[in-house]
């Protein structure tokens, strides 16, 4: 059999050139299930695994399908979490680099008046929490009119209650004539049957999740008394050595209280839970991703979607109560086909639950006894060199990307009537410039921001020195990044 190709579908260059810079040389199993029908804009409910591709599974139809001309929003996608939306955000961005897709993301606890102000512009995708987007529909700061894509992402997470509400409100204001995907790793019977509800006919995909969870997971229970287990943490990080690891802990308290205790120790940790600023937030989780620090202590708030590369262990301090919990949270490690593990502390008494989470997953954990103290000392030199090493910085998935892209800043927008029509036909006819050279053009009411791709930004910097836009010549310079 040849081996699938992007090319199999029907995919304009400009995406498939996104695809290429970013690394996916082949579509993963949902993403060949899943794209040629969204294509078709079928509605779909599709389950897979975390880390399997899920993004790009809805991203690469929704940046196709969406058109460039319409200013207005024509795509929705709803994630529980802030991060999360960033992330697609991010995505989103990358995957419609060349197709000049502008993506905007909205949640709390962040200026509502900055969003207002990128929703008034040119705006292909929304990305957004549920609150934040209900609260801009209802102030009339989001137009559904042209709305024609809906994704839910994490769908087990937001039909449930606490979010329902808001995704079902959210869901009422838009037009009824469009296409609905819902993603989740884990679909429970009633959270399927009520997606229904909001879709037509879909289609239900399912990749098959139970035999990577077991196969690419190396999956641990270890049996300890509650007291016990801050040493047995200890013993563990000396024999596994994790390059990169999540400890997930049931409350903001026992997060706040393990980062102290691994701080003082010297772990390279940080931590990341619900109770923390948003800016704070955002900070750790992009340090973590960098690789800066090994050790990130959280709550489930980091369980879902999060895509960090190469999380080598996910280690469940506190077991959680839920057994969907617990698919996303061992979800971090082992993704995009690589292996990872996922220890679990199960005390005594907490027996029950474990039980429930192995129906759920379909297979036994196997129990292990904890470690001796002889293999922690086999352990220790390698640890404490680890723990010495200066961390390797990872580069950015966009970076590669966004080689050759240079972000111009010119000092007239909207209220100089200038258009982003403007701007391409001016810069389009700059000898050895096209339209594919230009990127994503941002027009606010004084400034403007084009994207200049293909390594030709300081050629047209230099011409546009001395060169009209709608007979006005602007000052212009490299955006600061
Ligand atoms: P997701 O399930 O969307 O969180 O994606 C998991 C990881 O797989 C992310 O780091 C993606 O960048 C990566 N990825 C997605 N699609 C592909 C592909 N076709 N080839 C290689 N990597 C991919």
């Amino acid at each position: 059999m040849s081996k699938r190709s992007f090319n199999d579908y029907t995919l304009s260059e400009d995406i498939i050139r996104a695809l290429l810079s970013l690394g996916y040389e082949q579509p993963t199993d949902v993403q060949n299930e899943v794209i040629p029908i969204a294509l078709q804009q079928k509605d779909l409910t599709v389950k897979s695994r975390t880390g399997s591709g899920k993004t790009a599974a809805f991203g690469i139809p929704i940046c196709e399908l969406v058109e460039w001309e319409e200013n207005r929003p024509q795509a929705l996608i709803l994630t529980p979490t802030r991060e999360l939306a960033d992330q697609v955000k991010q995505d989103i961005t990358n995957i419609g680099r060349f197709k000049r897709i502008k993506a905007v993301a909205l949640y709390g606890k962040q200026p509502f008046a900055k969003q207002k102000l990128e929703l008034h512009q040119k705006c292909h995708v929304v990305v957004g929490t549920p609150g934040r987007v209900l609260d801009h529909i209802q102030k009339g700061t989001l137009d559904l009119e042209r709305l024609k894509y809906l994704v839910i992402d994490e769908a087990d997470e937001m039909l449930r209650m606490g979010f329902i509400e808001q995704v079902g409100a959210i869901i009422d204001e838009l037009p009824t004539d469009r296409m609905t995907m819902l993603f989740s790793a884990t679909l429970p019977q009633d959270v399927a049957q009520l997606c229904h509800r909001y879709m037509n006919h879909p289609i239900d995909i399912e990749i098959q999740t139970q035999e990577t969870t077991k196969v690419q997971i190396e999956h641990t229970l270890l049996t300890i008394r509650d007291s016990d287990k801050f040493q047995l943490l200890k013993n563990v990080m000396v024999i596994e050595n994790p390059d990169n690891c999540i400890i997930f802990c049931r409350t903001q308290e026992h997060v706040d209280t393990l980062f102290r205790q691994l701080d003082q120790l010297g772990y390279p940790c940080d931590k990341i839970h619900g109770g923390m600023m948003q800016d704070d937030r955002f900070l750790v989780m992009n340090a973590f991703k960098r690789g800066e620090f090994r050790y990130l202590i959280a709550t489930d708030v980091a369980a879902r979607g999060i895509d960090v590369e190469n999380i080598t262990h996910v280690i469940n301090y506190d077991l959680p109560l839920e057994k969907e919990s617990y698919v996303h949270r061992i979800g971090r490690t082992g993704r995009a086909g690589k292996t990872g593990k996922a220890i679990t502390f199960i005390t005594p008494h907490e027996d029950k639950f474990v039980a429930e989470i192995e129906g759920y997953l379909g297979f036994e954990i196997p129990r292990k006894d904890v470690p001796t103290a002889e293999e922690v000392a086999l352990g220790q030199l390698a640890f404490e060199q680890k723990m010495q090493s200066t961390p390797v910085i990872k580069r950015d998935k966009s970076d590669q990307l966004n080689k050759g892209i240079m972000k111009l800043y010119f000092n007239g927008g909207k209220k100089k009537k200038i258009r982003a029509v403007d701007f391409v036909g001016t810069l389009a006819k700059i000898e050895g410039v096209t339209a594919e050279d230009i990127g994503i053009i941002t027009i606010q009411d004084n400034v403007s921001y084009v994207d200049i791709l293909n390594g030709k930004g300081p050629m047209v910097l230099k011409i546009m020195k001395n060169t009209t836009i709608k007979g006005k010549l602007l000052k212009v310079h490299e955006a600061n990044k």
